[in-house]
């Protein structure tokens, strides 16, 4: 297939453009360089540089099967100072994408969901049917996002997937986390172990799990990225079909932050703090969906080996000079 990868210059994106190449797709990466990188931009790949807004529809114009859509902002805080960035960058970038494709005949779509639409959930682990009822504008975005495609895929015959993620850490083949603000924990911890910061700030002691911290499910980026080719696979005519995607099981940021000490050999000094707004104590997924619709099989799911495969990432990046910070 040729496939159009928005946002594929970015972490996730990138990962999931490189296995579309192992596979045999043609890929073009629409990318507008904001968060992301060239140099992670596999080779194969025909890149343009810009926004969705700007330049999907003369992309897709040129014959495209399916689209693959990574490009949004999403620093939680940020949209919460910022909202109207997120209502723009993201929902109204993505309905001119959906737009575009409509004019130029293209059925399917993959879209970078999150787990973030759930909110604060009222139980774990959270099941696709959960209520959707986000607690910031990045979540809101997002969801006002699916709706939009459970919209197109009844009214007007598009075959969507929208795939919501929990938390995505690990490397693949050369491509990691490396955002100029860097707010997640892995990667933060990682830069405490390496001497890039002086310590990692717990956000939070007083949750009410067994050690008081938040507790996610992490996934590895190249298990995230099987499921969006299964994804594309299974996208089908008038159906917008909705997926979990980790691991279901939790780790606390202590935890976290232990096995960072485990896989680096790092002392790695943590100073406990409040609580950052937002945050739920638990997100949990069931992915058993996933894995019975998509025949989804993740081959990663151990918290030390995508820290190991993050680490890894980290110190070949430093090595060569990369932007980790
Ligand atoms: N966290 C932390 N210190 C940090 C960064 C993150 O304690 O420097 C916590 C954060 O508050 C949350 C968990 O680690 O409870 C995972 O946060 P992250 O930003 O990685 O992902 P999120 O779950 O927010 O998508």
């Amino acid at each position: 297939m040729r496939i159009l990868v928005t946002g594929g210059a970015g972490y996730i994106g990138s990962v999931v453009a490189a296995r579309l190449v192992e596979a045999g797709h043609d890929v073009v990466v629409l990318d507008d360089l904001s968060t992301g990188h060239r140099t992670a931009v596999p080779g194969g790949c025909a890149f343009v540089e810009g926004g969705v807004r700007e330049h999907a529809a003369a992309v897709l114009a040129g014959g495209i099967d399916a689209v693959l859509h990574f490009a949004a902002k999403s620093l939680v805080a940020e949209s919460v100072a910022r909202p109207e960035l997120y209502w723009s960058g993201n929902t109204g970038a993505s309905l001119a994408l959906l737009e575009a494709m409509r004019a130029a005949g293209v059925g399917r779509i993959v879209f970078s969901s999150t787990a973030a639409v759930y909110g604060e959930p009222d139980s774990a682990p959270i099941r696709e049917d959960a209520p959707v009822r986000p607690a910031t504008p990045y979540g809101a975005s997002k969801a006002a996002i699916d709706t939009a495609l459970a919209e197109h895929a009844r009214m007007h015959g598009l075959g969507a997937v929208s795939l919501r993620y929990f938390n995505v850490a690990g490397a693949y083949a050369g491509r990691g986390e490396r955002h100029t603000t860097e707010t997640h924990l892995i990667p933060i911890v990682l830069q405490v172990a390496s001497g890039e910061r002086g310590h990692v700030a717990v956000n939070g002691t007083d949750y009410p799990t067994a050690d008081g911290t938040c507790v996610r499910d992490y996934i590895h980026v190249a298990d995230l990225a099987d499921a969006h080719l299964l994804a594309l696979e299974h996208c089908t005519p008038g159906e917008h079909q909705v997926f979990n995607l980790g691991n279901g099981a939790g780790f606390s940021v202590r935890e976290v932050i232990d096995t960072c000490r485990e896989v680096t050999g790092h002392p790695i000094p943590q100073v406990d703090g409040a609580r950052r707004p937002g945050d739920p104590a638990v997100l949990v997924a069931a992915s058993d969906l996933a894995r019975s619709r998509l025949g989804w099989i993740p081959r990663r799911p151990g918290l030390h080996g995508i820290i190991a495969d993050a680490w890894a990432f980290h110190t070949a990046s430093a090595a060569v000079g990369g932007p980790a910070a």
